[in-house]
């Protein structure tokens, strides 16, 4: 590759991008160099220590335990000891750089390291000095089975500190997940610590809480946690109240005709009732105008119905095992456990394949991924892609960040992309050259936009003589294992962009004589971050690499986001696009899809911010009658007027308790119903103010007049149950309360058509930016 190409290289062109911001002092990036003189300090203190017998290091490290760290001196004699005990109990001394990144992250910076560094024992460092000072640490690693294995092999580390460490993962009970959450270190998902923060938002006997409090978190791979999964719901919900108004109608949509009573808009995106259609449904139901504010549940319930029955296919966006329909999800892998539509289009699509629908999940509670993080009083974190998230970090937790230089000079060669006329010709090509390198021994590791495009790939291999493993991030540990031995010789594996995050490849000696490991991919993603994240895989800790994108004009990323006006003048035979006007054309791309997206999740946070307020505000008032003896009484003097004698009646211990209970429980229903409506509202609030209000103020008003009502009615319930209660009730269920029988988390996976409020916004968008997704046209 020649030197003017290398300069056009995407790779080199973001750093030479980072740099300049960084000079012109830009918004959330951080200079590190500062720190240096203190990590070098620490090089200097931890050489003295090798004379140490174990036990006078013991003492050293007992001796740091309550020194907060904010004293430079302090730090840096923290980290000595902690480097000494890292190189005696977990064989690894901590290179310069590392001490760099742990410096700089305990000062409360973010840190781009690049992959194969070693952020574990960074995270090690970190954890530990922060925990140290007092700290209660999670550790928020990308899956399950790294934050057993980080635990696992950190422990001992810890254990030299005094502090204890623990992982919490998908199986554990009740009990085994207290505990671990009281340890000193916890390595959990953000998904873990959410799910269980929800529950505890549950629970009727403050003994059984199972989070103690939010406190510091250290982020592995902290732009996908805080970017990539930012937006996704995690939700409680327990087993509801049947509807049947909702059955009525699925029979009413499905005996609906294409054409007659509905239309569906060319791309099969898109589908609306026509007249003929809504008139069918407001003679069923009865009802005068469908679009009457009466009627927002109904009209939505309709829409929801008219896509299962429209647009969702079986054994495509769906399948049917066992009774049940489960998601396919096409970027992660075939059958996505765990996940489910929202709920009405999940019921809907039940009914329409005759299964027996799912006891009416109702919605207990919900927070985003976002809102979980930013529940820690303490940020900081690390990712071999975080100065491409510098700014997002900065606007959106006000967090800085930093680059660590490599413990090497890094010798991968980043090839510029290769533009293909056809995805056809671009997967031969790419087929072509993993033949290639297969039979010259090198190692490859394919990076593919979906399960189905790996599947495809892995084809094209077989057709060629190679054989290649195909993962599917389906089972995380079992693809540890796997992409661990990517890079063994004339190794082929073909994988989605999540598979095997955060797992180390080593070079076997033949691979790295054969130029170490190649790694490929077919498209580039939707954002230039994750590109270079597939790209890291090679090259790491100075091993040779190289990295190379084969790309098309039938891209995703190309056709969903940009018009292309023009046809390139000069294509190879093999449909190779040498046109240089193309050059940039997916950078382009990239940069519409980056704003498209960051406009989506500033709508999704605007939406969920005053929710938010609401929950705290009413989740204040439950942890005070759990927690707060003379919370109850102050309770009860509001839920009867003054004056009243009532609230005496409830105060002997058990009554106390009794009566504790229903006013969580109706708080808790009130809080259902308040999210029910809201989730109503917000699908079908673009059917309602059109062209007149501001959707989100409109969106507002309701809510928080209803958040109004909900406490009054929670209030006025708790009357009304203790007003009745016979003087030998006991329990919730004596006083013809029923609470779930049964709760479950999940996530909510992304509707594929997106929300009605999704597809608004996108409309609205267009219509301000001239209707059109920009045009390519160089002149
Ligand atoms: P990252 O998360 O930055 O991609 P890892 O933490 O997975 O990197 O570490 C990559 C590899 O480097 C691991 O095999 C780890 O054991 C090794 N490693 C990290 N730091 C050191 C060190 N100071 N000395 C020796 N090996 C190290
Ligand atoms: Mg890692």
């Amino acid at each position: 590759m020649d030197r003017l190409e290398q300069l056009r290289d995407p790779s080199s062109w973001r750093r030479a991008v980072v740099l300049v911001r960084r000079f012109r002092q830009e918004p959330g990036t951080a200079n590190l160099r500062r720190f240096a003189p203190l990590a070098e300090a620490v090089l200097r203190e931890r050489a003295a220590l090798h004379e140490l017998d174990d036990e006078a290091l013991s003492e050293r490290a007992g001796r740091t335990a309550n020194t907060d760290l904010a004293d430079d001196g302090d730090l840096v004699g923290y980290l000595a000891v902690a480097s000494e005990v890292a190189r005696r109990r977990l064989g690894m001394e901590p290179f310069e750089v590392q001490l760099l990144a742990a410096v700089s992250m305990l000062r409360g910076r973010v840190v781009d390291m690049e992959t194969g560094e070693g952020k574990t024992l960074v995270g090690f460092l970190v954890a530990a000095g922060l925990a140290v000072t007092g700290r209660r640490v999670h550790v928020l690693s990308a899956n399950d089975y790294l934050a057993g294995r980080d635990a696992s092999a950190g422990a001992t580390l810890f254990e030299a500190f005094g502090l204890s460490c623990a992982a919490v993962v998908d199986g554990m009970d009740h009990a085994d997940r207290r505990a671990a959450y009281r340890s000193d270190v916890v390595y959990a998902t953000v998904h873990q610590v959410g799910f269980d923060l929800l529950r505890d938002r549950q629970r009727f006997e403050d003994a059984q809480r199972l989070v103690p409090d939010l406190d510091a978190a250290v982020i592995d791979e902290i732009d996908a946690v805080l970017l990539d999964d930012a937006m996704v719901p995690l939700v409680i919900a327990g087993d509801g109240e049947p509807r049947p108004e909702e059955a009525s109608l699925a029979g009413v949509v499905a005996a609906m005709t294409a054409g007659v009573d509905y239309e569906v808009d060319g791309e099969r995106r898109n589908v609306s009732f026509n007249e003929a259609g809504i008139a069918a449904l407001e003679e069923h139901h009865g009802v005068d105008d469908l679009y009457a504010k009466d009627h927002v549940g109904l009209l939505t319930a309709a829409h929801v119905a008219l896509h299962a029955h429209a647009l969702m296919e079986c054994d495509v966006h769906y399948i049917v095992a066992e009774g049940q329909v489960r998601l396919v999800n096409d970027a992660r892998g075939r059958v996505a456990d765990r996940q489910r539509w929202p709920d009405g289009l999940h019921a809907a699509i039940e009914r329409k394949e005759g299964l027996e629908v799912t006891a009416p999940a109702e919605v207990l509670d919900q927070m985003l991924v976002e809102t979980v993080a930013r529940g820690y009083r303490v940020i900081t974190g690390m990712s071999g892609t975080a100065l491409d998230a510098s700014v997002r970090l900065a606007e959106d937790l006000d967090l800085r960040t930093g680059a660590i230089p490599t413990n090497r000079p890094g010798i991968r060669v980043d090839e510029p992309d290769r533009l293909y006329l056809t995805a056809e010709q671009r997967d031969a090509a790419a087929a072509d050259r993993v033949r290639a390198a297969h039979a010259a021994g090198q190692p490859v590791l394919i990076g593919t936009a979906s399960v189905a495009d790996s599947e495809r790939f892995a084809v094209l291999l077989a057709d060629r003589g190679v054989d290649a493993v195909v993962l599917n991030a389906k089972n995380d540990a079992a693809e540890a294992g796997i992409i661990a031995r990517a890079g063994e010789h004339a190794a082929v594996t073909v994988s989605t962009q999540m598979a095997g995050r955060g797992v180390d490849i080593r070079l076997a000696p033949q691979a790295v004589a054969a130029g170490g490991l190649l790694v490929l991919g077919l498209g580039r993603y939707d954002s230039a971050r994750l590109d270079h994240q597939l790209r890291g895989r090679a090259g790491r800790q100075g091993d040779p690499g190289r990295s190379a994108y084969y790309t098309s004009l039938d891209d995703d990323v190309v056709t969903e986001h940009l018009v292309i006006n023009m046809d390139p003048r000069t294509v190879d035979a093999d449909g190779r696009v040498r046109d240089k006007r193309f050059r940039r054309i997916y950078d382009h791309a990239q940069r519409v899809a980056e704003g498209k997206l960051l406009q989506l999740h500033r709508t999704t946070r605007r939406y969920h911010t005053a929710t938010d307020q609401h929950r705290r505000l009413l989740l204040d008032t439950r942890e005070r009658l759990l927690t707060d003896p003379t919370a109850l009484e102050d309770y009860l003097a509001h839920v009867w007027t003054a004056g009243s004698d009532q609230p005496h009646r409830w105060t002997r211990p058990a009554r106390r308790r009794l009566a504790t209970e229903v006013a969580l429980y109706h708080l808790d229903r009130a809080w259902t119903r308040h999210l029910n409506l809201l989730a109503e509202v917000r699908e079908g609030i673009h059917l309602r103010v059109l062209g007149r209000q501001d959707p989100l103020d409109e969106f507002n008003l309701i809510a928080t007049d209803d958040f109004r009502a909900l406490a009054q009615a929670a209030a006025a319930a708790t009357r009304h149950t203790l007003d009745a209660a016979s003087e030998n009730a006991t329990t919730l269920a004596d006083l013809g309360l029923r609470r779930p029988s049964s709760t479950w988390t999940y996530m909510v996976a992304d509707n594929p058509f997106g929300s009605e409020a999704d597809r608004f916004f996108e409309f609205i968008g267009q219509a301000l930016r001239g209707s059109q997704p920009p045009a390519i046209s160089y002149t």
